[in-house]
């Protein structure tokens, strides 16, 4: 029971949530490796009154909130997971392990979500339903999320709607980005490996040149985006790495390409991871060689459901300033945010986190990385509202 109202216990909790942040952000860990950052968040649902299931898809955490009355179920998400660098902002509270650094802001997420907890255990009387907290591992790759489902995070309760936030420093404390449809690209990999047949570097007739149908290749791929894709339509295909030869008077007798595939819709994903493997086969075939076209599906697009969007944007606007509920470009960054989406209806919102007096605003995955706490307790007030009014409509 509180008399609280979900402001008054989200602004509560600031010195906390801050903590725990600090806490995260002294003790980074890599994907799949967030053992002590999992038993801190499973310790503090113990101490809540919520006993946690623990190694789900390796070190993801979940916790139920039963509420009073039976009703639907929503999911709220955080991930928990670090980046290899090594951190040069300086502050007070910076990584205490060379080589990791959550340069992400998943700290926050992860310190936002477990004061969420606190919140909602505060007011477990007014909830109708259940709300499931999922803790997941290595958003950063290769991806916490989908495991998590294949072991079961959307049943039993069966979840109806799931959430989750991002902090960005691309837009200042206090704005939140609410909006529907398609807010981050499908991230795919290529790998291609082009065998000509070696030979003497005077002698070209003799052999077939690795090199020159690897380079073919990567021209062709930059039609598919420029002359087939409708140029309303964001796409990007990058060939990120591109090895042969050995010597200058060597024909090499194989290339190996590695290049990245990003799109905002599931159907010019698809297009393109076709159109690679057709073009890179083919133009080899055309030169006398064959190519090995392979495609790694990572993330989809991460598509907000324009109705829960609605619902969403109409709890923000209660929390900051109408116009500081903003909308903004879709990012080509992915987020395995996205299988949660596609599993349930949802919206993913990015929460401003920069402050540019304070110089807190350098890009996410920079060594200076660092944002503006005062972000954290708004994201507790938004997440808590979110699955209250949820629940409760
Ligand atoms: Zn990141
Ligand atoms: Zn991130």
């Amino acid at each position: 029971m509180t008399s609280m109202t979900v402001h008054e216990a989200a602004q509560a909790l600031r010195e906390q949530v801050v903590a725990d942040r600090r806490h995260f952000h002294r003790n980074p860990e890599l994907g799949f490796h967030e053992y002590d950052t999992a038993a801190y968040v499973a310790e503090r649902l113990r101490a809540l009154g919520i006993e946690p299931q623990t190694g789900v898809a390796e070190t993801g955490v979940v916790g139920l909130i039963r509420g009073a009355t039976p009703g639907r179920c929503v999911l709220l998400r955080a991930d928990m997971d670090a980046l290899p660098l090594t951190e040069e902002t300086g502050a007070e509270y910076r990584s205490e392990r060379p080589g990791a650094m959550h340069a992400c802001g998943h700290d926050g997420h992860t310190a936002i979500l477990l004061n969420v907890a606190e919140v909602l255990m505060q007011r477990r009387d007014e909830i109708k339903g259940t709300v499931k907290l999922v803790f997941q591992p290595a958003e950063e790759g290769p991806g916490g999320a989908k495991p998590m489902i294949e072991a079961g995070v959307m049943t039993n309760p069966e979840v109806d709607a799931c959430f989750g936030l991002h902090l960005l420093n691309d837009h200042p404390v206090g704005t939140l980005v609410v909006q529907g449809g398609p807010l981050q690209a499908s991230a795919d990999e290529f790998e291609l490996t082009v065998e000509g047949v070696g030979g003497h570097g005077a002698a070209p007739h003799q052999a077939v040149d690795a090199i020159a149908i690897g380079a073919a290749i990567v021209n062709e791929l930059q039609r598919i985006v420029s002359r087939e894709v409708d140029p309303l339509d964001a796409a990007v295909i990058t060939v990120g790495s591109f090895h042969a030869g050995t010597k200058h008077n060597i024909i090499a007798s194989r290339a190996e390409l590695h290049g990245t595939i990003r799109a905002l819709k599931p159907q010019t994903r698809a297009f393109l991871q076709r159109r690679i493997v057709e073009i890179a086969t083919q133009v080899a075939a055309a030169s006398r060689a064959t190519c090995d076209a392979r495609i790694n599906t990572l993330y989809p697009v991460t598509v907000n459901d324009n109705a829960m969007a609605a619902f969403a944007r109409s709890v923000a606007e209660k929390l900051v300033a109408p116009e500081q509920v903003i909308t903004a470009p879709p990012v080509m960054g992915a987020e395995d945010m996205s299988f949660f989406l596609n599993a349930a209806p949802g919206c993913y919102i990015f929460l401003g986190s920069a402050n540019h007096e304070r110089h807190l605003d350098h890009p996410h995955h920079s060594p200076l990385f660092d944002f503006d706490e005062a972000c954290l307790p708004l994201g507790i007030e938004l997440l808590s509202q979110l699955a209250l009014n949820y629940l409760g409509q």
